[in-house]
């Protein structure tokens, strides 16, 4: 008799909701190349995912051309595309008139 288990690990590799669209330039080729995934590390046994690495998937920017992955946290310039709000909303406006001032004609 011959039992044969076969562990492993699986990656769930997705495009990031979000940067579909989003091309980047990959730091290690230099080619604009780089997309944005999710990725999601998973032991598996006999080729069932039954354990995560970790508890959610990683962000990160990934080059098809050489096979580089780098988290989105060293990667600024990717996360900055998006969060472009505006700052206007401190400082602005001026003085309110006084409330309960009304003038007094005699
Ligand atoms: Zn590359």
């Amino acid at each position: 008799m011959f039992f044969f288990f076969t562990c492993g690990t699986h990656i769930f590799t997705k495009n990031l909701k979000g940067y579909e669209n989003v091309t980047v330039q990959c730091q290690n080729c230099g080619n604009i190349s780089a997309r944005v995934f999710s990725r999601w590390q998973w032991f598996t046994f006999c080729f069932v995912p039954v354990i995560p690495f970790s508890l959610k998937p990683w962000k990160e920017v990934g080059c098809p051309v050489c096979n580089f992955y780098q988290d989105i946290k060293f990667r600024p310039d990717v996360t900055n595309r998006n969060d472009n709000v505006p700052m206007d909303a401190y400082g602005h406006g001026g003085a309110a008139p006084p409330a309960g001032q009304i003038p007094q004609y005699k």
